[in-house]
């Protein structure tokens, strides 16, 4: 069973959402600050986060860059009332799995988050490699050696469906439609740096790199041989 931390401070709104997704199964903690859904996440697991924007006191966003700083695979989803794309563009370079603008519908608002929960790393995923990295996306990690790479959750799943694809080029538009979702291939911009930060992780020269490589113009694919 998921555990989500939902944290909005209108309160018609949250005990709307925990009302719903309690009937869809989740286990849900309700919470109407960022502070006091910080105070949750540390007394119970939680499996995704449900973050409304506009708080008072500590902002969505900044609880966002709280929870990276912690934890990068558990997934968030951001709720916000703005329609400034801006806001949606910044929780994505953040490290937020999607965002849902309001007004939403309940059941739109489930469909993304179990899709969210599937794309997950299953447990019993072989562990394979990478040039020198052996893959342990199950737990959200790389190692080589006695180095040990954490990954997030949006690296787990671009290194997922290239691997899915081995040699083969994946388009930029098939990577942000899978990974992201549908309606986001736009957001390239968002895709390159998330590439460009993993590179930084299995890359021994980022700028150069031998691993995952950019087809221009089409999109990104892995080296079959590199070392
Ligand atoms: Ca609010």
């Amino acid at each position: 069973m998921h555990r989500i931390i939902l944290v909005e401070d209108e309160e018609h709104l949250r005990y709307g959402l925990e009302f719903n997704l309690k009937k869809e199964g989740f286990l849900v903690t309700g919470c109407s600050s960022a502070e006091s859904g910080l105070d949750a996440w540390r007394d119970s697991d939680c499996n995704l986060f449900l973050l409304d924007i506009m708080l008072p006191g500590m902002s969505g966003l900044e609880m966002l860059e709280t929870i990276r700083q912690k934890d990068q695979s558990c997934p968030v989803v951001m709720l916000t009332a703005r329609s400034d794309e801006s806001d949606a563009v910044v929780a994505l370079e953040l490290g937020a799995d999607d965002y849902v603008r309001k007004p939403f519908g309940v059941s739109e608002l489930i469909a993304r988050l179990r899709r969210i929960l599937r794309r997950l790393p299953q447990t019993g995923v072989p562990l394979g490699t990478i040039g020198p990295w052996t893959l342990d996306l199950d737990n959200y990690r790389i190692s080589r050696n006695d180095q040990v790479m954490a990954l997030t959750n949006m690296e787990c799943a671009i290194l997922q469906l290239l691997l899915a694809n081995p040699g083969a080029v994946v388009s930029r538009e098939d990577l942000l439609e899978k990974v992201w979702g549908p309606g986001m291939s736009t957001l390239t911009r968002t895709l390159d740096n998330h590439v460009a930060r993993l590179r930084r992780k299995i890359e021994l020269d980022p700028k150069e790199p031998t691993i995952l490589l950019t087809v221009h113009g089409i999109g990104y694919k892995l080296a079959t041989n590199s070392n």
